[in-house]
């Protein structure tokens, strides 16, 4: 098995019902996409999407999901509700999640497990700060957030790593290609030992995807994919993502 290739959209708190009228553009533009494509829509969009998707390959994931499979816990949703909503996917530990909320690796190891308990593919969210970075501390920032966030169990069939620079999220800013390049092989490394299929785990870039970024980045060795924000929102700029991969 080679790891999947995944364009992954991630719609933040964006979106309405008329929002997913760019699914149907998606559908007749992509009819049968070269790669695995993936929208993570607000919660409340998960089971409309599902349906608007209807028969097309492309699925639908969560955004966040509780540790619990269920319970007094008000404002949360459970793994297995994103599951019977129609989602294949959750993104978990997302920096914005992290910064918002308080969420640890600890936490994030605990609700990747619900999900894979619940049937869904967890793609786990790792990334340095700016002043991590300036401060030479990249490499070991990423190195313990993949330590604490992977649960025991991860492999290549329900675990997806994004590697997203904290300073390059909706910022239009990128690392070059070397640093992508640098920290993809390094979370490669890592996996092994913890992960058995390690090499056919995918490894998404994410932070200002875009368009005329993406052939560029794709080619770059151990990315996968990409985790894709703002350029998620509309189908025109999603179409040239998932062309360029
Ligand atoms: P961006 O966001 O593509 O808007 O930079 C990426 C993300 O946060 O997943």
């Amino acid at each position: 098995m080679a790891p999947r290739k995944l364009a992954a959209g991630n719609w933040k708190m964006n979106g309405d019902l008329a929002a997913l009228a760019e699914i149907d553009l998606l559908r007749e533009a992509y009819p049968d996409p070269g790669c695995e494509v993936l929208i993570c829509p607000p919660a409340l969009l998960v089971h409309p999407m599902k349906e608007r998707v209807g028969a097309h390959k492309m699925t639908v994931g969560g955004q966040d999901c509780h540790a619990n499979a269920s319970g007094a816990h008000t404002g949360d949703i459970s793994a297995v509700q994103l599951k019977d909503a129609g989602a294949a996917y959750v993104i978990l530990g997302h920096s914005e999640r992290r910064a918002d909320h308080g969420e640890t690796d600890a936490d994030v190891a605990a609700k990747a497990a619900a999900a894979h308990g619940a049937g869904l593919i967890a793609i786990i969210c790792v990334g340095e700060t700016e002043a991590q970075r300036d401060a030479d501390e990249t490499l070991a920032v990423i190195g313990a957030q993949l330590a604490g966030s992977l649960p025991d169990g991860a492999s290549a069939a329900n675990t997806v790593i994004a590697y997203e620079p904290v300073w390059a999220i909706g910022t239009g800013r990128t690392p070059t290609n070397e640093q992508i390049a640098e920290v993809h092989a390094f979370m490669r490394e890592q996996l092994q030992g913890r992960v058995s299929d390690a090499g056919d785990v995918a490894l998404l870039y994410g932070g200002s995807v875009k368009p005329g970024n993406a052939t560029e980045i794709f080619a770059i060795a151990h990315v996968d994919g990409a985790l894709v924000g703002g350029a998620s929102l509309k189908a025109a700029d999603f179409g040239g993502i998932i062309s360029a991969l």
